[in-house]
């Protein structure tokens, strides 16, 4: 019909300028994701007696906005797509991200385009991401279902939805043409062979904290929202990453909030809060314990000061 999709235009368009001008007062898009300029960091071999303070170090919060492109992912009960409404809603992530002068976020398209699943988690592995966040929206048959729900990578993938699910979101790359299907299943038993454990549990352990901010934050959950399912975008193995799905578009509720820019700033609040309690238990000196086979164990300094430093070299 040409009045909704005239009026699916005329939402975005102002979900777009209102997310984008009035909240976030950004000039155009993309500000909030570039890297702050580099500053210069004191030498280690500073003067003595004129110790340099620690430059704190920046998490690095890739947040992956779903779909894109020829894929617009889910419609809503009154045609939103998922793939604008998770972009507005990351670049709100990111930007209030940014603003606690603690993270740098990173976003995986900073516009309308297709990122093949794999290439997110390339992209996240480069800007050696110390989180990796992937925000959807969901539908249902059953158009009361509503809230949101947090996935971490599976390693059985035993919950028949959440499997379902999965399969849904992965089939973003063969809509693009390249059948992503089987290099998954082969990259996440690799994975899970590898007995990565550590970064499942990292992942887990984010999750949890991410539905209390959630709840705190006033986001409405989905009953047993912490689930486990096979999400091609959760396969970095070093990078700890959940897939958030703010919630379900079929809903009319939570379709409606989810183009609320007040809505949006609490889910993002709540990214933000999860983040700072995930990391305030994880001393930058201390590298996630990776089995690696090319590179030798890390030595930790013994004071978090110069880690940025040699991280960053
Ligand atoms: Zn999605």
């Amino acid at each position: 019909m040409s009045h909704n999709s005239d009026l699916t235009r005329r939402r975005t368009a102002w979900l777009m300028s209102t997310a984008l001008v009035g909240i976030l007062g950004l000039s155009a898009p993309g500000a909030a994701a570039d890297p702050p300029a580099k500053s210069a960091r004191p030498s280690k071999r500073a003067a003595p007696g004129r110790k340099a303070p620690p430059q704190p170090k920046l998490r690095v919060v890739v947040i992956d906005p779903g779909h894109g492109g020829p894929d617009s992912g889910t419609i809503g009960a009154s045609g939103f797509y998922e793939k604008n409404v998770v972009m507005v809603a990351a670049r709100v992530m990111a930007r209030q991200l940014a603003a606690t002068k603690r993270y740098r976020p990173v976003l995986t398209r900073n516009g309308d385009t297709y990122i093949a699943l794999r290439d997110r988690v390339a992209r996240a592995r480069a800007a050696k991401a110390d989180l990796f966040v992937s925000v959807h929206a969901d539908s249902h048959p059953d158009r009361f279902t509503r809230g949101a729900s947090v996935y971490t990578l599976s390693e059985s993938g035993s919950d028949r939805e959440a499997v379902a699910l999965a399969a849904k979101e992965n089939k973003s790359d063969i809509i693009a043409g390249a059948d992503f299907r089987n290099k998954t299943a082969d990259v996440t038993s690799i994975l899970i062979d590898l007995s990565q454990r550590d970064t499942i549990n990292q992942s887990r352990t984010f999750a949890s904290l991410l539905i209390g901010a959630l709840g705190r934050n006033g986001v409405g959950l989905l009953a047993h929202t912490h689930r486990h399912a096979g999400f091609a975008v959760l396969t970095a193995p070093d990078t700890p990453a959940v897939l958030l799905e703010m919630g379900y578009l079929s809903n009319r509720q939570d379709e409606r909030l989810l183009v609320q820019p007040a809505f949006l700033l609490r889910l993002a609040n709540a990214v933000v809060d999860a983040a700072d309690r995930f990391f305030a238990s994880r001393p930058v000196s201390d590298p996630l314990p990776l089995p690696s086979v090319s590179n030798p164990p890390p030595t930790a300094p013994p004071r978090p000061g110069p880690a940025a430093a040699s991280k960053k070299a």
